[in-house]
């Protein structure tokens, strides 16, 4: 089978590595300039973007940002899973917000902003402290401003002055207090099964996803029951096909949702070493129709993103559970560069797992791993 995926990143990259071994011929499409490539090499193949979609059995994406002329164009075929208005919903914070009145599904308070003079209204009915998100293009934190208090207002207008918000509008959120962030990746297949890993814990910083921890501890039955409907209610209101990841704040017992991805996400790479069918395969298994793979956790499991830096200390792999996947990437700053898999029997060794693995690793790019290896002591 052959699956053609938009997007020639890490995740097409992991996609195909899932693919290989049973028989699942992934390949990818850079979405700059439509050339077909193979998504390890990155080498051009020797097909047009129309073959590619023709010789498909399945297409989706690794992104939701790809040209929505694209998209008709593999819509067309029908062939796009998940379909084309759950990528569109996951790109664009407008649709998303609409989609989650919609379904009444909880968020944070907002306000959407075509205009910067728009910008007094919202803090008279949010408050001060407001996260300002550019409604389309946006992910590890790009395109978002905050605002701390009324009287940056003012420069923080002449800064979105430069932008079209007619265009592009923002969605001003409230900055929301929580316990912590929590996200469900899950899948649907074809005829409607629905499969769950279990909830995963998430560190940002700067807006960027630097540790997941899976399972994430002290989860009561209520509050995985309450994530797995929300995650239902999206999935079958986008009639859903393939891994869709909900992000959400933890505010006392009650979820948030913060943003969906209707793709593979980052906060389930741990399942590469921690789960029995990792996403990128169930992603593949869903849109293949093929039936779906067991998604519980082995043991404790952290994911940690290498982010901005080459150079990691391969030493590193001394450390019992430890896996390194290299995305094989040019160094930016931000950039996610890898991530490296830790996996142990439980929390406790997982956390003298992390300290020992903290050692090979520069802190200041993991501001959270030592916390976090004490923290589960
Ligand atoms: P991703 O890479 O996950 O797609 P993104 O750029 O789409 O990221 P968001 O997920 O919307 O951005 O926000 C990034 C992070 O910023 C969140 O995970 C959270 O830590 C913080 N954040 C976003 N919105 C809020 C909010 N309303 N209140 C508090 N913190 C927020
Ligand atoms: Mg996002
Ligand atoms: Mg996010």
């Amino acid at each position: 089978m052959k699956v053609l995926i938009f997007g020639a990143g890490q995740l097409a990259r992991m996609m195909y590595l899932a693919g290989a071994p049973l028989g699942i011929d992934v390949q990818a499409v850079d979405v700059s300039n439509e050339d077909v490539v193979n998504p390890v090499t990155k080498d051009k193949l020797p097909l047009s973007l129309a073959e590619a979609l023709d010789a498909a059995d399945a297409i989706s994406v690794e992104f939701e940002h790809i040209p929505e002329a694209l998209l008709e164009q593999a819509r067309l075929t029908g062939k796009l899973l998940p379909g084309k208005e759950a990528i569109l919903t996951g790109a664009d914070r407008v649709r998303e917000k609409r989609l989650l009145e919609r379904l009444a599904i909880p968020n944070c308070a907002h306000r959407i902003v075509d205009n910067v003079e728009q910008l007094d209204q919202a803090v008279d009915a949010l408050g001060d402290k407001l996260i300002l998100k550019a409604s389309r293009d946006g992910y590890d934190g790009y395109g978002q401003w905050r605002l701390a208090e009324r009287e940056d207002l003012p420069a923080l207008k002449q800064t979105l002055a430069a932008l079209d918000l007619k265009k592009v509008p923002l969605v001003v959120e409230q900055m929301q207090q929580f316990e912590r962030e929590l996200s469900l990746v899950g899948m649907r297949s074809k005829d409607g099964q629905l499969k769950f890993y279990p909830l995963a814990e998430n560190l940002h910083h700067q807006g960027q996803l630097h540790v997941s921890l899976a399972p994430a501890p002290d989860c009561s039955d209520a509050l995985t029951g309450q994530a797995q409907d929300i995650f239902s209610r999206l999935a079958e209101g986008l009639d859903y096909v393939g891994v869709l990841a909900v992000e959400f704040f933890q505010v006392g017992d009650q979820l948030l949702v913060n943003e969906i991805a209707p793709r593979v996400h980052n906060s389930g790479h741990w399942s590469m070493q921690g789960a029995d069918t990792c996403q990128f395969e169930n992603h593949l298994r869903a849109v293949c129709g093929l039936p779906l793979g067991d998604t519980q956790a082995r043991g404790a499991n952290v994911m940690i993103n290498v982010i901005g830096y080459d150079g990691l200390d391969l030493e590193l792999l001394k450390v019992p559970g430890s896996h390194l996947h290299w995305y094989g990437k040019s160094v930016r700053v931000k950039r996610k560069m890898a991530h490296i898999n830790l996996s142990a029997g439980n929390y406790k060794q997982l956390g003298e797992a992390m300290l020992a693995l903290a050692d090979y690793l520069p802190a200041s790019h993991f501001p959270h791993v030592l916390g976090e290896g004490k923290r589960l002591q």
